[in-house]
């Protein structure tokens, strides 16, 4: 067993971290684990566990039922935390418990490789945990590697950020609705860095406007150019709640759409959840006045976030978009399909368009259409393309499905 301090010193092997106050079992996991290569450090008393914790751990092994601090506290540290470590949730409780965790730290945002019941097998453990170390290997999945601020100006500064589009297509007719533009790091020796990794640390050191505007531009000039080739789609661009404080926002956009000759109707802003839990004044401002202008306004990863009900009311949303973790797991999961038939039904009864994403095969297509979700978007339909694709890509879809 290696000491929590060990961790701090930077080595080539995965590391591990088991979290569980059976010494038994953690010891049985931990050998399991360092015959499969991981640096493991065993944590009995989780009271202990911020101290042995750190960010660019590449997985953490963590028991639900613990006494003084249970695992679902741990689940919420971490979110806090914005580590990078994928989960191994393992319970001596019931399925629906364990079941129930995952779909928390999925709405967290927390990859969850596994959701094992005590007494757990041995063998199942070590091939999750070969599968996940070979992950683990690929460069940028850990946060060893993780960007500094003075990485994203100069990043900026050289042009490295462009967007990839996500298309949305409609669950009724299966016209394509519209494109999401996600954020990509073009860099020259890494390759495509994904969101996940430079958004958080762009809104920590208050560089997101900049990127926002950045991908606003992208976006709104493929925007226009798709409506010149005949070819009109909506675009959707994504923003956070740092970005939502400038009340000249609205005007900005206008300006925009019409320097690229859009209309605004044709533009969807998409703010997650955790955006409108904040400000309520300020935010009321942006958002009544970015509809009066005539931009669509839709609220991300919905069933993730605290928001409360009224709350999302009395703010003007016309678009819902139900999180993707529910999304997958519909098809296999009695909760996850609950949560999203509920959504399905307030989204309607409150008279907005219902987006739902994660949509990877047909069993979720053919269950969202049947509870009447308006459009999906997911890797079923495409995945996110560079700009160049999208014209070809839509061709083909029409080609197919219209
Ligand atoms: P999001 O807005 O909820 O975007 C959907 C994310 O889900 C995208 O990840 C997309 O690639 C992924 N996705 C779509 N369909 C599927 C599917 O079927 N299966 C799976 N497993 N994943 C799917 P991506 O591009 O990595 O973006 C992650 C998040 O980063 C976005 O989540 C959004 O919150 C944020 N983001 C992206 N671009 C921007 C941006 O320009 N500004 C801000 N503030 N946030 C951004
Ligand atoms: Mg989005
Ligand atoms: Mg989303």
């Amino acid at each position: 067993m290696s000491n929590p301090t060990d961790f701090f010193l930077d080595s080539a092997k995965p590391s591990l971290l088991v979290v569980d106050d059976e010494p038994d079992f953690a010891e049985l996991v931990e050998a399991v684990a360092e015959e499969v290569g991981y640096d493991v450090t065993v944590v009995t008393d989780p009271m202990r566990f911020p101290l042995a914790y750190r960010r660019d751990i590449d997985v953490i092994v963590l028991d639900l039922s613990m006494p003084d601090l249970d695992g679902i506290e741990l689940i919420r540290f971490l979110a806090e935390n914005r580590g990078s470590s994928a989960l191994i949730l393992v319970s001596g409780f019931d399925n629906h418990i364990l079941e129930a965790a995952r779909l928390l730290a999925h709405g967290h945002k927390l990859p969850v490789i596994a959701a094992l019941q005590k007494p757990v097998n041995l063998a199942q453990l070590k091939e999750i945990l070969q599968t996940s170390s070979r992950k683990q290997a690929a460069p940028l999945s850990q946060s060893r590697d993780r960007p500094t601020e003075d990485d994203l100006r100069e990043a900026l500064a050289n042009s490295q950020f462009q967007a990839y589009y996500q298309p949305k297509v409609s669950l009724i007719d299966h016209h394509v609705t519209g494109f999401e533009a996600l954020a990509r790091w073009s860099h020259p020796d890494k390759g495509m860095i994904p969101p996940g990794i430079f958004i958080p640390i762009a809104e920590e050191c208050g560089l997101i406007d900049e990127l926002t505007s950045t991908i606003l531009s992208h976006a709104f000039h493929e925007c226009g150019r798709w409506a010149r080739a005949d070819m009109a789609a909506k675009v959707a661009v994504n923003m956070s709640a740092r970005v939502l404080t400038d009340l000249s926002l609205p005007e900005r956009l206008l300006d925009l759409s019409r320097e690229n000759g859009i209309a605004p109707a044709s533009v969807v802003i998409e703010l997650t959840e955790g955006a409108v839990a904040e400000r309520l004044t300020t935010l009321l401002d942006i958002l009544t006045r970015i509809r009066m202008k005539g931009f669509m306004l839709s609220i991300d990863d919905f069933g993730t976030g605290y928001s409360s009900l009224s709350r999302i009311h009395s703010l003007p949303f016309n678009e819902l978009k139900i999180d993707q973790s529910f999304v997958r797991e519909a098809p296999t999961s009695h909760e996850a399909r609950s949560i999203v038939e509920t959504t399905v039904d307030l989204g309607r009864k409150l008279g907005m368009r219902l987006v739902a994403e994660g949509i990877e095969n047909q069993e979720c297509w053919d269950l969202l259409e049947s509870l009447g979700s308006n459009e999906a978007q997911g890797y079923f339909i495409a995945k996110p393309m560079p700009a160049e694709a999208v014209l070809d890509w839509r061709l083909d879809w029409d080609k197919r499905h219209v």
